[in-house]
């Protein structure tokens, strides 16, 4: 098996200037997975109430994600999120937060998920990211998200959890939040002196940022002249990251950069309409094609030049 997400499986209501939806299906591992399956076999290990519809269920099956470790309780409810956009989609207003069956969930991994070879930790409580990391000692590439809730209520913990990581994935603000520091660069290199080998700071509409110990890649966000939903911008960027490095036997800095690209195409289509809508009906002549623009938008020649004309004096 290669990728394992762990993650929130939930249903979201938001809002954002250009219209509502008050329940669709969304959560870190959803986002994530559906991503993910555009490149590689991805599972999910997660928690769903007794209200997670077969309909729900199909979503997942339909993209070939496993479901064996999505635990369902049937009398619980699934996770719920709300939230709000302003003009500045960049930033995420949490309306209402009900953890529901999250609050007593222990994930159980079965032997196949196991031997995943790459591990994605995706927003739930560090606790919880760390149980499922534990339980994968051998995994090649572990990689972990987070939110501003986690690094103000539950911040040791999460301190904890990205020590035992490869690759952490969170925005700028959060950077700047979990490290106290403001210079965004030195915040990278404070997190990556707590151990991770990267870290990658998603800059919503200004792109992605890859800091390694050695080096520094950066990329701009594709043009969209519409943004309808960014709520999963974050989630279906690490799917087409994760997935796209699943799908490669060599896990260095190149493949990295390329990841980074994939990335940023399939978050790209994510927020053009609500939810998981966009994502689900992509075909790979879309994803390829977007990846080609990408390559014409950033691609520029070194050309040694030299000094012409003469000053007038
Ligand atoms: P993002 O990719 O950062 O936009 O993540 C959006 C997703 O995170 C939504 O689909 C929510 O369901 C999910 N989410 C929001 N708050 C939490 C939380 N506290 N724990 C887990 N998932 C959350």
């Amino acid at each position: 098996m290669s990728l394992l997400v762990v993650g929130s499986v939930a249903f979201d209501a938001v809002e954002t200037p250009f219209g509502k939806c008050e329940k669709m299906l969304g959560g870190s591992a959803s986002h994530f997975s559906i991503s993910a399956s555009f490149f590689t076999d991805v599972s999910i290990v997660g928690v769903v109430g007794g209200d997670f519809t077969e309909e729900d269920q199909q979503v997942f099956i339909r993209h070939g994600i496993g479901t064996r470790d999505l635990e369902r309780i049937d009398d619980g409810k699934t996770f719920r999120w709300r939230g709000r956009y302003d003009y500045d989609l960049n930033v995420a207003h949490t309306l209402e937060t009900q953890l529901n069956v999250f609050a007593n969930f222990k994930p159980k991994l079965s032997e196949e998920s196991k031997a995943a070879r790459l591990v994605f930790l995706g927003n739930i409580q560090p606790d919880l990211q760390r149980e499922v990391r534990e339980q994968i000692p051998n995994a090649e590439l572990v990689a972990l998200d987070t939110m501003n809730l986690w690094i103000e209520t539950t911040r040791d913990s999460l301190l904890r959890t990205i020590k035992v990581v490869d690759l952490v994935i969170i925005n700028d603000a959060e950077a700047r939040q979990l490290t106290g520091i403001p210079n965004l660069i030195k915040a990278a290199r404070a997190i990556l002196s707590w151990g991770p080998k990267a870290l990658i700071v998603k800059r919503g509409e200004y792109g992605a940022a890859l800091f390694t110990p050695e080096n520094y890649f950066a990329i701009p966000a594709y043009p969209l002249e519409s943004v309808f939903d960014p709520t999963g911008a974050g989630d279906t960027f690490a799917g087409g990251l994760m997935g796209y490095l699943s799908s490669q036997e060599k896990l260095d800095e190149d493949a990295m950069r390329r990841a980074m690209i994939f990335g940023s195409v399939m978050a790209s289509f994510n927020v053009e309409e609500f939810g998981t809508e966009r994502v689900r009906r992509l075909t790979h002549e879309e994803i390829n094609n977007r990846f080609h623009a990408f390559k014409r938008m950033t691609n520029f020649e070194e050309i040694p030049f030299q000094r012409v004309g003469q000053a007038v004096r």
